[in-house]
């Protein structure tokens, strides 16, 4: 038991630092840099080049706070609440210079080739721990030609979305369950707001339509036992050895939930998406949803049928 204990105390201690960090190529920009004001976004990148020379660049110029490479290393470049310079000419929501309230991630491949597993979970940690620590729900992890803008061109008369397709995949459904956020922005707020035209009609399906082409490279579902937290972490919280053997069938009413030992954590409305009420755990399978007497498991929802008024049950 006090074996348990202790490690339950430094992952929790260390925080952040429960992710493996390396500081080989943090960068001497660090000093001159400011400290970013806010963070409301995380910007996924991919640096369409080779790990060494991008983590020299990265490293040199200050353009990114982190680079995840394809064997799964997390290399901080500037540090997390400084400004790095990674969206260039940006917009998101009418607020220009994206980099002044955003973190940006750079992975180490192509906006339109599937990464790894083992680089894909090392996303996944790095960005669900930014996410908590920064309050950062799903649909505000974008990828940089979300939030990426151009100027008037020859080609184009007015600032149009569409300059660049970096971190594309991000977009993709397939890749987001991968990386186990359940939502995505639904549309372009400046688009709609006549502040962009549409400069690139395929990247704006891919960003909110349905074209998914990584569908291929990712089992529909992943492992639920392979979900965000750690393994110990989970077993931690699953009462280690002594945890009791799964119940039979799973519950289907809310009397049964209650038998069961599960609460009510919150109500998905509006501002409240399911996984800022139940976190990580929000689609395993010993999580349920509660809607007009049914019930539903957290591993059998659909992260587009989740409505608001549904019900989040967890123990
Ligand atoms: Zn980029």
């Amino acid at each position: 038991m006090r074996v348990v204990a202790l490690l339950f105390l430094v992952l929790l201690a260390g925080g952040a630092s429960a992710i493996n960090v390396s500081n080989r190529y943090r960068s001497p920009r660090n000093p001159e840099r400011r400290v970013r004001k806010t963070t409301e976004l995380i910007v996924l990148h991919t640096t369409e080049a080779p790990a060494r020379s991008s983590l020299n660049k990265l490293c040199e110029r200050g353009e990114a706070h982190y680079c995840v490479t394809e064997d799964g290393t997390i290399y901080r470049i500037v540090d997390r609440d400084r400004v790095a310079f990674h969206a260039g000419r940006s917009m998101w929501n009418g607020k220009e210079d994206v980099d002044e309230f955003a973190i940006g991630i750079e992975c180490v491949g192509h906006h339109d080739k599937a990464m790894g597993i083992v680089q894909i979970r090392a996303i996944r940690d790095l960005v669900a721990e930014l996410q908590r620590m920064y309050g950062i729900p799903d649909e505000r992890v974008l990828c940089h030609s979300h939030v990426a803008y151009g100027a008037p061109n020859k080609w184009q008369k007015k600032n149009h979305r569409g300059r660049k397709r970096c971190g594309m995949l991000f977009a993709m459904p397939s890749v987001r369950r991968q990386l186990g956020l359940a939502r995505r922005p639904a549309s372009d707020a400046d688009v709609r707001a006549k502040r962009l035209v549409v400069g690139d009609d395929y990247l704006r399906r891919v960003l909110y339509g349905d074209v998914d082409t990584m569908k291929s490279s990712y089992p529909k579902t992943p492992s639920r036992a392979e979900g965000r937290e750690s393994g110990l972490l989970a077993w931690l919280r699953g009462g280690g050895a002594n945890k009791p053997a799964p119940a039979a069938s799973p519950p289907k009413s809310i009397a049964e939930l209650k038998s069961r030992g599960y609460t009510l954590k919150g109500s998905v409305t509006k501002g409240t998406t399911a996984s800022k009420i139940a976190g990580p755990r929000w689609n395993s399978k010993d999580t349920y949803y509660t809607i007009r007497d049914k019930v539903i498991p957290g591993n059998a929802i659909d992260p587009a049928r989740i409505e608001n008024g549904m019900g989040v049950w967890m123990k």
